[in-house]
Formats: C-alpha cells, structure tokens, sequence
C-alpha cells in the first residue's frame, strides 16, 4: 500500500515506513507530498517529480533549522544565567542600589525666566504681579531680593532682580 521511499537525507532506498529506517529522518511529509497527486488523478502514476522532492527538502531543512533556532533561543537565558550566577556574587548584588545622593532632583515644571531687568516706569508691585498673578505683594519680590529693603520705592532702571518662585510667604 505504501509508496517505496528513498531517503533524501541519506540515501537510503525503498523505505516504507514513515521514517528512515537509517537515520530516522521523517518522510511522512514526502509520503503526503507523493501521495497527494494520486489521490486527485488515479489513473497516471505521478511520478515524484524533483521540484516536488526539492520542496519537501526545503520544508524538512527548514522544520530542522526552526527546530535549532528554537532550541538555541530557549537555551540561551539559561547560559546567561549561568555566567551571571557564577563565582562572584559580591560584586552582582544590589547592596547600594540607590543612586548617586548628589543628582539634582528638578521638579518637573516648565523653567522660568529667573532674573528680570528693571525697565523705566517699573515699580515692585506691577513687577510682582507680572510675574506671580493679580493681587501679588511687592514684597514676593523684596523676599526674594533683600538688597531692596529700605528703598523698595527707587529700584534703579537696568538693576537685575530675582524672580521669586512666587510661592513665598509675606
Ligand atoms: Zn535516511
């Protein structure tokens, strides 16, 4: 009943199992392959062409290199691991896993202008609400520049004051 084989692997002849006998290589796709066509046309014996014996070599080649890829792929953390865990696991645990203290923490807020030049016609208290809203006390910005205490009414046109961050108390 079954079609007689030949291995394409490695040669071996009139195989009627669904593998090599030899070296095992699975032929029940080329069985299926050769199969195929008789069961569609039974009169004329198809012969098992070469270009349908190629594809059944390409699809086993590829069958084996998926086959090896996979394996590789799982085998590959376990390898990593390997190395990782190995001889020296001072220098791997995390006994300081904080960061470097001296990293600046900035909040996460759009930067601001943080001096202004006084222009002429300027006051502290049109300056202060420029900066930090309506109803803002001259003296956020007096806080935040103490050089100006005792004389908050003659700022000097071109002195260049602090912007305050406009959270500040008065
Ligand atoms: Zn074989």
């Amino acid at each position: 009943m079954n079609i007689k084989l030949n291995c394409p692997v490695c040669g071996y002849q009139e195989i009627e199992a669904n593998s090599c006998p030899n070296c095992d290589t699975d032929l029940s796709l080329i069985r299926m392959l050769q199969e195929l066509p008789q069961a569609q046309t039974p009169v004329p014996q198809a012969k098992f062409t070469g270009w349908q014996l190629g594809i059944a070599l390409f699809i086993l080649i590829i069958g084996m290199s998926l086959g090896s890829i996979g394996s590789f792929i799982f085998l590959q953390p376990q390898l990593n691991t390997l190395t990782v865990s190995s001889p020296n696991p001072v220098a791997l645990s995390p006994r300081n896993p904080k960061p470097p203290a001296n990293i600046p923490i900035t909040p996460n807020q759009p930067p601001k202008p943080t001096t202004y030049i006084v222009k002429s016609g300027d006051h502290l208290s049109a300056i202060a609400q420029k900066f930090c809203g309506k109803d803002t006390s001259w003296q956020v910005i007096v806080k935040s520049n103490p050089q100006l205490k005792g004389r908050e009414d003659y700022i000097n046109i071109g002195e260049v004051l602090k912007i305050p961050t406009c959270k500040e108390k008065v």
